[in-house]
């Protein structure tokens, strides 16, 4: 931490690679409908073989490799990356890569207990996001699909923040006619908190979740609810690329954001790769193919090879997914499980 980045490799739209998400797991303790519907991911469904995932060495190779070429963030996904066992023991090594400023992990905060979150802090991870998508038990349980209550979760940022994890991110999709009454709710829950509760739009990731337009909550209507009861100020992004427009609660109590990727796309700005479980680069959340980096791998490729794979990719990369979909409609069917991509 604290070299300056490398130059990063530019794609087509003159995008810096500057922000890497791994994916250390397909599979996931939840069933969350906006992203595993459990009635496709059921107790038949083949999730990656401990074979194909890549090892904490061909993790750790990509990630040097990555940074080279000028990533400088770092963020831990799945599935649920807490199922991964050991993982303090990969954080370490990601950690102590020069380059990675900032090593961040989302998680849906089931497995986050004080003695893991210490552990992760202790082990260098800088920042913690949790899935928290409701205030009331019924329509949190609904939502996570595996009936988990919210104490269970509002425990894990409790940990996060005592581990020293703070402000601690708070992810909550909302989705029409199922949770956009505990908009307001959980707004007024995490004020005077310092913690930072992020609302995303439903998206249509994946190709199971069923998603239709109607059912997605703009932006403008979840920031309307808010400001009707605690007056907002926008508030300019902290580095290019950031995905959530950020607001201050006017009478100071904190901040909140917004991920808009239907109503509002930022593509124009992203700067992130995603790297899945079994070693695919995937240019965008939206993709149908990615490019097998695990195999040249583990055929003895060296260093050198695999920048070039992945330098190669990134300069030909024209995805604008969001703003495509925003001029003529959802426009792609075989997109790959965000649950498989990283989100
Ligand atoms: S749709 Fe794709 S290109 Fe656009 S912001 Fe999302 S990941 Fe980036």
């Amino acid at each position: 931490m604290g070299r300056a980045p490398s130059p990063a490799v530019l794609d087509r739209l003159s995008r810096p690679l500057r922000d890497v998400r791994i994916s250390l797991t397909d599979r996931c303790n939840f069933r969350c409908q906006y992203c595993m519907p459990r009635e496709v991911f059921g107790p038949g469904f083949r999730f990656l073989p401990t074979a194909e995932l890549l090892t904490f060495d061909e993790i750790e190779r990509l990630a040097r490799v990555f940074v080279s070429l000028g990533v400088d963030k770092v963020r831990l996904t799945g599935g649920e990356p807490l199922l991964r066992p050991r993982l303090p023991e990969l954080v370490a090594r990601l950690a102590r890569i020069p380059g990675v400023e900032d090593l961040a992990l989302t998680t849906n905060g089931f497995l986050l207990t004080p003695e893991r979150a210490s552990a992760l802090r202790a082990a260098g991870l800088g920042r913690v996001t949790v899935s928290l998508d409701a205030l009331d038990d019924a329509t949190f349980a609904s939502l996570n699909g595996v009936g988990v209550g919210v104490e269970r979760i509002l425990a894990a940022v409790r940990a996060a923040a005592e581990a020293g994890f703070s402000p601690v991110k708070l992810n909550a999709v909302v989705k029409r006619g199922v949770n956009e009454h505990a908009v307001v709710d959980l707004a007024g829950r995490f004020r005077h908190t310092g913690h930072v509760v992020r609302f995303i739009e439903y998206m249509d990731v994946g190709s199971t979740n069923g998603w239709r337009f109607e059912d997605v909550v703009p932006a403008r209507e979840i920031l309307d609810r808010i400001a009707a009861r605690w007056p907002l100020v926008p508030v300019a992004p902290a580095r290019p690329g950031e995905v959530a427009r950020r607001y201050r609660y006017a009478d100071g109590a904190g901040e909140i954001g917004v991920i808009a990727s239907i109503t509002q796309p930022f593509c124009h700005g992203c700067t992130r790769a995603r790297l899945s479980a079994d070693g695919r680069l995937y240019t965008c959340l939206f993709a149908a193919e990615g490019l097998d980096l695990r195999t040249p791998l583990r055929q003895g490729a060296d260093d050198g090879e695999i920048r070039r794979l992945v330098a190669g990719v990134w300069r030909l990369r024209i995805d604008r997914y969001s703003e495509e979909r925003a001029e003529q409609g959802p426009s792609r069917a075989n997109k790959v499980e965000m649950s498989r991509l990283g989100g």
